[in-house]
């Protein structure tokens, strides 16, 4: 019997040479899900657990030909967006997702990945606005971390209505839905709270905080089981949840590494 086509899911984002986040945690997460993975680089970092030495854009041109390479024979089931180095890359990858749309009607999960866990910043300075105005209305989900949240509401989120205003407010710019995710929150120190926010509900997921050193990659690996798990036909909220239950596994499985002298790598 013939076996279904795997799906194909695309990672839009940056390299980390040091294997943790980025590309390679996207790569190996869809790999592990299930599905077939197709890249398209935006940004070279140089980097190990101890921090960022680097970061190089790739030039806007370079990107498009790998996106329209894709397109002319590796259609998308979903799309992860992760690092947009610059204004220029957010207009191009805008402008791309609208013709695509217009061919394909394809789920869209964004990571808006501004600073590395490390706390090195990896995007242009402002391209905040112009991602609230471009690319959030082209997004099914947006999944910031609180510091994210914090950089594109321009608001605080110190507690949980505050957690839910910002993610009210950057729904109004037109993504379908929001999930936010609480790991850097020290609310409640135990546990971890993320919220999903899609205009009408807000549902909190609540999960044990697993002790683990080892926490880099953690954003785009759950960003990426999301893509990969609609791609396999769950519906985004199912996505959400069992993606979650993916990341706290690859905690667990990390926890005992020593992968560099800094935090490690998320387990896959
Ligand atoms: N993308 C790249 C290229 C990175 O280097 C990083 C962090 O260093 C990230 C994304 C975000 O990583 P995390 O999943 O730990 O938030």
């Amino acid at each position: 019997m013939q076996q279904p086509r795997r799906p194909i899911v695309w990672t839009i984002a940056g390299s980390d040479s040091g294997g943790g986040a980025g590309i390679q945690a996207d790569l190996l997460t869809f790999a592990d899900l299930g599905c077939h993975g197709c890249t398209a680089i935006t940004a070279n970092t140089a980097q190990n657990t101890t921090g960022v030495a680097s970061i190089n854009a790739v030039p806007v041109e370079v990107l498009i030909d790998q996106l329209n390479a894709l397109q002319r024979d590796l259609l998308p089931d979903a799309i992860k967006i992760g690092l947009l180095a610059n204004s220029e890359q957010v207009l191009a990858v805008t402008e791309f997702l609208h013709r695509l749309k217009a061919i394909r009607s394809v789920p869209v999960i964004y990571d808006p990945v501004a600073v590395a866990s490390s706390g090195d910043t990896l995007t242009e300075d402002g391209i905040g606005e112009l991602v609230l105005r471009e690319l959030f209305p082209l997004c099914d989900l947006v999944t910031p971390n609180l510091h994210e949240l914090e950089w594109l509401a321009r608001a605080p989120v110190g507690c949980a209505t505050q957690i839910q205003n910002a993610a009210q407010l950057l729904h109004t710019s037109g993504c379908r839905a929001l999930l936010v995710t609480g790991g850097h929150s020290e609310i409640n120190p135990g546990e971890i709270a993320d919220l999903l926010w899609d205009g009408v509900r807000g549902d909190w997921f609540i999960g044990d905080r697993v002790d683990s050193e080892n926490t880099h990659g953690t954003g785009c690996t759950l960003s990426s089981a999301i893509a990969a798990f609609t791609a396999l036909g769950y519906p985004l909220r199912d996505a959400c949840v069992v993606a979650k239950a993916y990341v706290q596994r690859g905690l667990r499985l990390g926890q005992g590494d020593s992968i560099g002298a800094g935090p490690g790598p998320v387990g896959h």
